[in-house]
Protein backbone atom coordinates (compact mmCIF):
# COMPACT_ATOMS: atom_id res chain seq x y z
CA UNK A 1 0.00 0.00 0.00
CA UNK A 2 1.03 3.82 -0.92
CA UNK A 3 0.80 6.89 0.80
CA UNK A 4 -1.11 9.54 -0.29
CA UNK A 5 -0.04 13.33 -0.96
CA UNK A 6 -2.91 16.12 -1.04
CA UNK A 7 -1.28 19.59 -1.37
CA UNK A 8 -2.99 22.59 -1.51
CA UNK A 9 -6.11 21.39 -3.07
CA UNK A 10 -8.96 23.39 -4.03
CA UNK A 11 -12.39 22.33 -5.43
CA UNK A 12 -14.98 24.84 -6.28
CA UNK A 13 -18.81 23.97 -7.37
CA UNK A 14 -19.06 28.22 -8.75
CA UNK A 15 -18.95 30.82 -6.01
CA UNK A 16 -18.61 27.79 -3.41
CA UNK A 17 -15.04 26.43 -2.38
CA UNK A 18 -16.44 22.65 -1.04
CA UNK A 19 -12.52 22.07 -0.39
CA UNK A 20 -10.55 24.66 0.34
CA UNK A 21 -6.42 25.13 0.01
CA UNK A 22 -6.26 21.54 1.37
CA UNK A 23 -3.34 19.59 2.49
CA UNK A 24 -3.11 16.25 4.35
CA UNK A 25 -0.51 13.50 4.18
CA UNK A 26 -1.73 9.97 5.15
CA UNK A 27 1.31 7.69 5.85
CA UNK A 28 2.10 3.71 4.15
CA UNK A 29 -0.36 1.71 6.14
CA UNK A 30 -2.42 4.57 8.03
CA UNK A 31 -6.39 4.92 8.87
CA UNK A 32 -7.13 8.56 8.98
CA UNK A 33 -10.61 9.02 9.32
CA UNK A 34 -12.05 12.69 8.11
CA UNK A 35 -14.78 13.68 10.47
CA UNK A 36 -16.83 16.92 9.66
CA UNK A 37 -20.58 17.93 9.70
CA UNK A 38 -22.79 17.31 6.67
CA UNK A 39 -21.83 19.86 3.32
CA UNK A 40 -18.18 20.23 4.80
CA UNK A 41 -16.81 18.78 1.55
CA UNK A 42 -15.58 14.90 3.28
CA UNK A 43 -16.38 13.98 0.09
CA UNK A 44 -15.48 16.28 -2.62
CA UNK A 45 -12.12 15.08 -1.15
CA UNK A 46 -12.62 11.90 -1.55
CA UNK A 47 -13.84 11.89 -5.25
CA UNK A 48 -10.51 14.22 -5.64
CA UNK A 49 -8.33 11.54 -4.35
CA UNK A 50 -10.30 9.07 -6.63
CA UNK A 51 -10.36 10.83 -9.61
CA UNK A 52 -13.97 11.25 -9.90
CA UNK A 53 -13.43 15.30 -9.63
CA UNK A 54 -10.00 17.02 -10.95
CA UNK A 55 -9.09 19.91 -8.45
CA UNK A 56 -8.62 23.20 -9.76
CA UNK A 57 -5.12 23.74 -8.02
CA UNK A 58 -2.93 21.95 -5.92
CA UNK A 59 -1.36 18.28 -6.28
CA UNK A 60 -2.81 15.00 -5.31
CA UNK A 61 0.13 12.28 -5.18
CA UNK A 62 -0.29 8.67 -4.31
CA UNK A 63 2.13 6.37 -3.94
CA UNK A 64 5.32 9.10 -5.09
CA UNK A 65 3.14 9.05 -8.52
CA UNK A 66 1.64 12.74 -8.81
CA UNK A 67 -2.18 11.80 -10.00
CA UNK A 68 -3.43 15.44 -10.32
CA UNK A 69 -2.19 18.59 -10.85
CA UNK A 70 -0.13 20.29 -12.54
CA UNK A 71 -1.41 19.30 -16.02
CA UNK A 72 -1.17 15.90 -14.76
CA UNK A 73 -4.84 13.81 -14.60
CA UNK A 74 -5.14 10.23 -14.12
CA UNK A 75 -8.29 8.70 -14.45
CA UNK A 76 -9.80 7.10 -11.65
CA UNK A 77 -9.29 3.41 -13.54
CA UNK A 78 -5.58 3.93 -13.46
CA UNK A 79 -4.95 5.16 -9.73
CA UNK A 80 -5.11 1.92 -7.62
CA UNK A 81 -7.87 3.34 -5.24
CA UNK A 82 -10.37 1.13 -3.93
CA UNK A 83 -13.50 2.59 -2.97
CA UNK A 84 -16.54 1.56 -0.49
CA UNK A 85 -19.89 3.43 -0.33
CA UNK A 86 -22.63 3.72 2.42
CA UNK A 87 -24.52 1.88 -0.44
CA UNK A 88 -22.83 -1.38 -0.62
CA UNK A 89 -23.07 -0.61 -4.68
CA UNK A 90 -22.89 -3.98 -5.11
CA UNK A 91 -24.29 -5.42 -8.46
CA UNK A 92 -27.50 -7.70 -7.49
CA UNK A 93 -27.83 -10.09 -10.50
CA UNK A 94 -24.16 -11.07 -9.51
CA UNK A 95 -23.06 -13.60 -6.89
CA UNK A 96 -20.87 -12.63 -4.01
CA UNK A 97 -17.82 -14.45 -5.65
CA UNK A 98 -18.46 -12.58 -8.76
CA UNK A 99 -18.68 -8.95 -7.21
CA UNK A 100 -15.78 -9.56 -5.70
CA UNK A 101 -14.34 -11.07 -9.25
CA UNK A 102 -15.45 -7.76 -11.19
CA UNK A 103 -12.38 -5.52 -10.70
CA UNK A 104 -9.56 -8.19 -11.63
CA UNK A 105 -11.12 -8.38 -15.39
CA UNK A 106 -7.50 -7.72 -16.90
CA UNK A 107 -6.01 -10.80 -14.60
CA UNK A 108 -5.27 -14.47 -15.33
CA UNK A 109 -7.50 -16.95 -14.23
CA UNK A 110 -5.57 -18.27 -11.55
CA UNK A 111 -4.53 -15.22 -10.22
CA UNK A 112 -8.38 -13.79 -10.14
CA UNK A 113 -9.43 -16.73 -8.37
CA UNK A 114 -6.69 -16.57 -5.88
CA UNK A 115 -7.15 -13.11 -5.11
CA UNK A 116 -11.00 -13.65 -4.66
CA UNK A 117 -10.37 -16.40 -1.97
CA UNK A 118 -8.39 -14.50 -0.75
CA UNK A 119 -10.04 -11.01 -0.02
CA UNK A 120 -13.54 -12.92 1.19
CA UNK A 121 -11.11 -14.73 3.38
CA UNK A 122 -9.78 -12.11 4.50
CA UNK A 123 -13.75 -10.60 5.51
CA UNK A 124 -14.83 -13.90 6.46
CA UNK A 125 -17.56 -14.70 3.66
CA UNK A 126 -16.09 -17.90 2.09
CA UNK A 127 -19.34 -19.46 2.88
CA UNK A 128 -21.46 -16.85 1.38
CA UNK A 129 -19.40 -17.19 -2.04
CA UNK A 130 -22.19 -18.12 -4.11
CA UNK A 131 -25.36 -15.78 -2.36
CA UNK A 132 -26.42 -12.87 -4.22
CA UNK A 133 -26.32 -9.85 -2.26
CA UNK A 134 -30.21 -9.50 -1.40
CA UNK A 135 -29.20 -12.71 0.44
CA UNK A 136 -27.71 -11.31 2.60
CA UNK A 137 -27.31 -8.73 5.93
CA UNK A 138 -26.20 -4.81 5.71
CA UNK A 139 -23.23 -6.10 7.63
CA UNK A 140 -22.08 -8.70 4.96
CA UNK A 141 -22.86 -6.66 2.09
CA UNK A 142 -20.20 -4.18 3.33
CA UNK A 143 -18.09 -6.79 3.78
CA UNK A 144 -18.71 -7.96 0.55
CA UNK A 145 -17.83 -4.38 -1.11
CA UNK A 146 -14.79 -4.13 1.18
CA UNK A 147 -13.61 -7.60 -0.36
CA UNK A 148 -14.22 -6.21 -3.54
CA UNK A 149 -12.16 -3.42 -2.92
CA UNK A 150 -9.19 -4.82 -1.74
CA UNK A 151 -8.81 -7.93 -4.10
CA UNK A 152 -7.41 -5.90 -7.12
CA UNK A 153 -4.73 -5.00 -4.02
CA UNK A 154 -5.29 -0.69 -4.11
CA UNK A 155 -3.02 1.75 -3.35
CA UNK A 156 -5.28 3.24 -0.86
CA UNK A 157 -8.82 2.43 -0.13
CA UNK A 158 -11.56 5.12 0.81
CA UNK A 159 -14.35 5.04 2.56
CA UNK A 160 -17.66 7.00 2.59
CA UNK A 161 -19.90 6.87 5.52
CA UNK A 162 -19.39 2.99 4.85
CA UNK A 163 -21.73 2.10 8.28
CA UNK A 164 -24.21 4.58 8.08
CA UNK A 165 -27.13 2.29 6.60
CA UNK A 166 -26.45 0.24 9.47
CA UNK A 167 -28.22 0.20 13.11
CA UNK A 168 -26.71 1.00 16.00
CA UNK A 169 -25.65 -2.86 17.39
CA UNK A 170 -24.21 -4.03 13.88
CA UNK A 171 -22.29 -0.50 13.21
CA UNK A 172 -20.00 -1.17 16.39
CA UNK A 173 -19.31 -4.84 15.34
CA UNK A 174 -18.49 -4.32 11.56
CA UNK A 175 -16.50 -0.97 12.60
CA UNK A 176 -14.06 -3.15 14.65
CA UNK A 177 -14.23 -5.87 12.06
CA UNK A 178 -13.01 -3.43 9.19
CA UNK A 179 -10.83 -2.13 11.06
CA UNK A 180 -9.13 -5.27 11.77
CA UNK A 181 -9.80 -5.92 8.02
CA UNK A 182 -7.91 -3.15 7.02
CA UNK A 183 -5.14 -3.62 9.68
CA UNK A 184 -4.40 -7.38 8.28
CA UNK A 185 -4.33 -6.27 4.83
CA UNK A 186 -2.02 -3.11 5.83
CA UNK A 187 -4.22 -1.25 3.60
CA UNK A 188 -3.67 2.79 3.75
CA UNK A 189 -7.20 3.93 4.19
CA UNK A 190 -8.90 7.49 4.44
CA UNK A 191 -12.53 6.85 6.04
CA UNK A 192 -15.22 10.04 5.83
CA UNK A 193 -17.69 10.15 8.81
CA UNK A 194 -19.78 12.61 10.50
CA UNK A 195 -19.51 10.33 13.77
CA UNK A 196 -17.17 10.91 15.97
CA UNK A 197 -17.37 8.26 18.13
CA UNK A 198 -16.57 6.18 14.87
CA UNK A 199 -13.65 8.51 13.89
CA UNK A 200 -12.37 8.13 17.51
CA UNK A 201 -12.80 4.72 17.91
CA UNK A 202 -11.16 3.71 14.47
CA UNK A 203 -8.30 5.80 13.30
CA UNK A 204 -4.88 6.50 13.95
CA UNK A 205 -5.31 9.67 12.86
CA UNK A 206 -8.35 12.17 13.13
CA UNK A 207 -8.81 14.97 10.25
CA UNK A 208 -11.45 17.49 12.24
CA UNK A 209 -12.83 19.44 8.41
CA UNK A 210 -14.73 22.35 8.33
CA UNK A 211 -16.07 24.17 5.50
CA UNK A 212 -13.61 22.69 2.51
CA UNK A 213 -10.28 22.87 5.29
CA UNK A 214 -8.64 20.95 8.00
CA UNK A 215 -8.88 22.85 11.14
CA UNK A 216 -7.73 20.01 13.15
CA UNK A 217 -5.53 16.60 12.49
CA UNK A 218 -4.52 14.69 15.40
CA UNK A 219 -4.89 11.13 16.92
CA UNK A 220 -8.09 10.36 18.18
CA UNK A 221 -6.42 11.42 22.19
CA UNK A 222 -5.31 14.51 21.15
CA UNK A 223 -8.60 15.57 18.81
CA UNK A 224 -10.54 14.68 22.26
CA UNK A 225 -8.55 15.71 25.00
CA UNK A 226 -6.75 19.12 23.21
CA UNK A 227 -8.67 20.34 20.35
CA UNK A 228 -7.77 23.33 18.33
CA UNK A 229 -10.90 25.13 18.98
CA UNK A 230 -13.99 25.79 20.62
CA UNK A 231 -16.03 24.22 17.53
CA UNK A 232 -13.94 21.77 17.23
CA UNK A 233 -14.17 20.80 20.90
CA UNK A 234 -18.17 21.29 20.46
CA UNK A 235 -18.13 18.90 17.02
CA UNK A 236 -15.82 16.05 18.71
CA UNK A 237 -17.81 15.23 21.62
CA UNK A 238 -19.79 17.16 25.00
CA UNK A 239 -18.30 19.85 26.34
CA UNK A 240 -18.84 22.40 28.64
CA UNK A 241 -16.37 25.54 27.89
CA UNK A 242 -15.31 27.16 31.07
CA UNK A 243 -13.81 30.76 32.14
CA UNK A 244 -10.89 30.91 33.87
CA UNK A 245 -7.42 32.52 34.79
CA UNK A 246 -4.56 30.66 34.14
CA UNK A 247 -1.55 30.47 36.59
CA UNK A 248 0.67 28.89 33.69
CA UNK A 249 0.42 25.17 34.70
CA UNK A 250 -3.29 24.98 35.61
CA UNK A 251 -6.26 27.20 35.79
CA UNK A 252 -8.83 28.43 37.98
CA UNK A 253 -12.55 28.87 37.59
CA UNK A 254 -15.64 28.90 39.53
CA UNK A 255 -15.84 25.16 39.37
CA UNK A 256 -12.03 24.99 41.26
CA UNK A 257 -8.45 24.31 39.57
CA UNK A 258 -8.09 22.86 36.62
CA UNK A 259 -4.61 21.26 34.88
CA UNK A 260 -3.28 22.71 31.97
CA UNK A 261 -2.30 20.29 29.19
CA UNK A 262 1.14 22.87 28.74
CA UNK A 263 2.28 25.67 30.26
CA UNK A 264 -0.27 28.63 29.23
CA UNK A 265 0.53 32.56 30.46
CA UNK A 266 -1.16 34.01 33.22
CA UNK A 267 -4.31 35.43 32.36
CA UNK A 268 -8.06 34.76 31.35
CA UNK A 269 -8.83 32.17 29.31
CA UNK A 270 -11.39 29.58 28.11
CA UNK A 271 -10.58 25.89 29.05
CA UNK A 272 -12.94 22.41 27.12
CA UNK A 273 -13.63 20.19 30.13
CA UNK A 274 -15.04 17.44 28.86
CA UNK A 275 -17.87 16.15 31.22
CA UNK A 276 -15.76 12.84 32.90
CA UNK A 277 -13.48 15.78 33.48
CA UNK A 278 -16.19 16.62 36.31
CA UNK A 279 -17.64 14.78 39.14
CA UNK A 280 -20.71 14.93 41.60
CA UNK A 281 -20.51 14.12 45.34
CA UNK A 282 -23.67 14.75 47.01
CA UNK A 283 -23.74 17.42 49.12
CA UNK A 284 -27.43 19.30 50.34
CA UNK A 285 -25.34 22.52 50.79
CA UNK A 286 -23.85 21.80 47.15
CA UNK A 287 -23.42 24.45 44.64
CA UNK A 288 -25.35 22.66 41.85
CA UNK A 289 -29.16 20.88 41.38
CA UNK A 290 -29.37 17.86 38.89
CA UNK A 291 -31.86 18.56 36.09
CA UNK A 292 -31.69 15.75 33.96
CA UNK A 293 -30.18 12.61 33.36
CA UNK A 294 -29.65 10.08 30.54
CA UNK A 295 -28.48 6.30 31.68
CA UNK A 296 -26.30 4.67 29.76
CA UNK A 297 -25.87 1.10 31.57
CA UNK A 298 -22.01 1.98 32.17
CA UNK A 299 -22.58 5.47 33.05
CA UNK A 300 -24.92 8.33 33.24
CA UNK A 301 -24.87 11.88 31.49
CA UNK A 302 -26.07 14.15 34.24
CA UNK A 303 -27.06 17.91 32.94
CA UNK A 304 -26.50 19.99 35.98
CA UNK A 305 -27.70 23.55 37.05
CA UNK A 306 -24.84 25.19 38.81
CA UNK A 307 -24.97 28.45 41.56
CA UNK A 308 -24.22 30.86 38.75
CA UNK A 309 -27.37 29.68 36.51
CA UNK A 310 -25.41 27.42 33.66
CA UNK A 311 -26.03 24.54 32.95
CA UNK A 312 -23.07 21.72 33.04
CA UNK A 313 -22.79 18.24 31.60
CA UNK A 314 -21.21 15.71 33.81
CA UNK A 315 -20.70 12.05 33.23
CA UNK A 316 -20.22 9.75 35.94
CA UNK A 317 -19.62 5.99 36.77
CA UNK A 318 -23.33 4.43 37.19
CA UNK A 319 -22.10 3.55 40.66
CA UNK A 320 -24.08 5.77 42.39
CA UNK A 321 -27.06 7.62 40.90
CA UNK A 322 -28.35 11.27 41.62
CA UNK A 323 -31.99 11.94 41.65
CA UNK A 324 -33.46 14.76 39.38
CA UNK A 325 -33.69 17.66 41.65
CA UNK A 326 -31.25 16.54 44.16
CA UNK A 327 -28.54 18.92 45.55
CA UNK A 328 -25.05 18.37 44.69
CA UNK A 329 -21.19 19.46 44.56
CA UNK A 330 -19.70 20.23 41.23
CA UNK A 331 -15.84 19.62 41.14
CA UNK A 332 -12.81 18.58 38.59
CA UNK A 333 -12.59 15.03 38.94
CA UNK A 334 -9.29 14.00 39.81
CA UNK A 335 -6.39 15.00 37.67
CA UNK A 336 -8.68 16.61 35.10
CA UNK A 337 -6.39 17.89 32.56
CA UNK A 338 -8.61 20.79 30.29
CA UNK A 339 -7.36 22.69 27.26
CA UNK A 340 -7.59 25.84 26.80
CA UNK A 341 -9.96 26.97 23.66
CA UNK A 342 -10.02 30.12 21.83
P1 LIG B 1 -22.32 14.96 3.59
O1 LIG B 1 -21.77 14.48 4.89
O2 LIG B 1 -23.68 15.60 3.72
O3 LIG B 1 -22.24 13.96 2.48
P2 LIG B 1 -19.87 16.25 2.71
O4 LIG B 1 -19.06 16.79 3.82
O5 LIG B 1 -19.47 14.96 2.11
O6 LIG B 1 -21.38 16.22 3.13
P3 LIG B 1 -19.68 17.27 0.03
O7 LIG B 1 -20.63 16.28 -0.56
O8 LIG B 1 -18.26 17.13 -0.28
O9 LIG B 1 -19.88 17.39 1.59
O10 LIG B 1 -20.15 18.71 -0.45
C1 LIG B 1 -19.49 19.91 -0.09
C2 LIG B 1 -20.21 21.10 -0.69
O11 LIG B 1 -20.04 21.10 -2.10
C3 LIG B 1 -21.70 21.11 -0.44
O12 LIG B 1 -22.09 22.44 -0.22
C4 LIG B 1 -22.29 20.56 -1.70
O13 LIG B 1 -23.59 21.05 -1.92
C5 LIG B 1 -21.30 21.06 -2.74
N1 LIG B 1 -21.19 20.13 -3.90
C6 LIG B 1 -20.69 18.90 -3.87
N2 LIG B 1 -20.69 18.33 -5.10
C7 LIG B 1 -21.22 19.25 -5.94
C8 LIG B 1 -21.50 19.28 -7.34
N3 LIG B 1 -21.22 18.26 -8.14
N4 LIG B 1 -22.05 20.41 -7.84
C9 LIG B 1 -22.34 21.47 -7.04
N5 LIG B 1 -22.08 21.51 -5.72
C10 LIG B 1 -21.55 20.43 -5.17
Amino acid sequence: MSDVWVERVTKSFGPHKAVADLSLAVAAGELVAVLGPSGCGKTTLLRLIAGFECPDSGTITIGGRRVAGQGEFVPPEHRRVGMVFQDYALFPHLTVVENVAFGLAGLGRAERRRRTRQALELVGLQHKASNYPDELSGGERQRVALARALAPEPAVVLLDEPFSNLDEALRADLRRDVELILREAEATAILVTHDQEEALSLADRVAVMRDGRIVQLGSPEEVYARPASRWAAEFVGDVNVISGVSRGECAETELGTFDLPSPTPAGPLQIAVRPEQLELVADSQGNAEIVDREFYGHDVLYRVRHETGRTLLVKTPSLELFEIGRRVHVRPARSAVAAPVD
